[in-house]
């Protein structure tokens, strides 16, 4: 019930400028989200990096309308790419569809990621397309599979909690693509996605066992398992070590914020390990998603709110 209100909110972008005005929330959106400005993205990637992590960044917004905003985003992301080349980061962009206009128009947002990856190609450097509610499904994995061919630098994400997700994972390892499997953070209807934890997570350990498939593997697809599910994140692990899969043909990946404890420990096994870094000034929807992951984090701050 919760997590459907939240996610509900989550599409109020009113409620973040309210929540703006409270030092108290702005302090546990910091917790989430590494500031403002790319400065503050990249004090946080540099300290990653120090730490022999590799680090995805995304400069938060979604459902732009206008084209000069598609344009600006990115814009943000071409400069973003300069910046991680010149201090010589292991960091790559992971940017929304809908943040490039795909509200707008089709022929605009692509023209607006083949911006962006013309420059990451360059650099040689991988650039991940999130992937949104189910509206937009059929039309970021079509994109992605009509970039791709051009663009090996292209990758793209799975939801476990999508009914559809284990055709579409089938599909795209057939395009040796890299694939990043995640939970799912949006509000779906049961027709569409798994209801129950358990449904989601046994989901998820079934597509773990499609992308690691030996035949997977020798397509070139790369799998990236984010997730903060410590049981899942071990299965990866072992899965891994019983098919005899080297640690370089896959990575696991977490939000920055959320269980800071356990990335030594996965580093220390040997194995990648990529933290995604948000910033930006529309931090709301990104915000709201996280509280609806964690009920637990929403009693946090309502408890501190009504504390004298
Ligand atoms: C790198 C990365 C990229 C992602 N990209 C996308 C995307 O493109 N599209 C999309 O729909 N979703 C994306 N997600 C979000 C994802 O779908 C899940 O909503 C999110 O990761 C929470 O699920 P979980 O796998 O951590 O498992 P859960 O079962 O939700 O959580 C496992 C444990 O992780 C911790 N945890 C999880 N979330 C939180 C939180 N918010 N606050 C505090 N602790 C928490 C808790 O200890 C919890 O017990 C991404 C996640 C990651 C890590």
């Amino acid at each position: 019930m919760l997590r459907t209100l939240l996610l509900y909110l989550s599409n109020k972008p009113g409620l973040g400028r309210a929540m703006d005005r409270l030092p108290l929330s702005r302090r546990l959106v910091r917790r989430f989200v590494a500031g403002t400005t790319p400065d503050a993205a990249f004090a946080v990637i540099e300290r990653l990096q120090g730490a022999r992590l590799l680090s995805a960044v995304t400069y938060l917004g979604e459902n732009v309308l206008t084209e000069a905003a598609a344009r600006r985003a990115a814009d943000v992301y071409l400069s973003l790419l300069d910046e991680i080349k010149r201090r010589d980061l292991q960091c790559v962009p992971s940017l929304k569809l809908t943040h490039l206009g795909l509200d707008r128009s089709h022929t605009l947002c692509r023209e607006n990621l083949e911006r962006i990856l013309d420059r990451a190609q360059a650099g040689a450097t991988l650039c991940w397309i999130d992937m949104e509610s189910s509206a937009y499904t059929d039309r970021t994995l079509a994109l992605y599979a009509a970039v791709r061919p051009r663009y090996p630098s292209a990758a793209c994400v799975i939801q476990a909690y999508l009914r559809r997700s284990a055709d579409d994972v089938r599909r795209l390892v057939g395009l040796g693509a890299t694939i990043r499997l995640c939970k799912g953070a949006y509000r779906e209807p049961p027709r569409l996605a798994f209801v129950s934890k358990r449904e989601v997570d046994e989901n998820y350990a079934r597509l773990m066992d499609l992308l690691l498939a030996p035949d997977a593997i020798a397509t070139g697809a790369y799998p990236a398992f984010a997730t903060h599910d410590e049981r899942l994140i071990a299965r990866a692990a072992r899965r891994a070590r019983e098919l005899g899969i080297p640690p370089e043909k896959f990575e696991i990946q977490m939000l920055y914020g959320i269980r800071h404890d356990l990335h030594a420990p996965i580093r220390d096994q040997g194995l990648r390990l990529r933290v995604l870094v948000p910033f930006g000034e529309e931090w709301y929807g990104y915000f709201v998603r996280r509280l609806a992951e964690r009920p637990a984090n929403l009693l946090f701050l309502l408890k501190n709110l009504v504390r004298p």
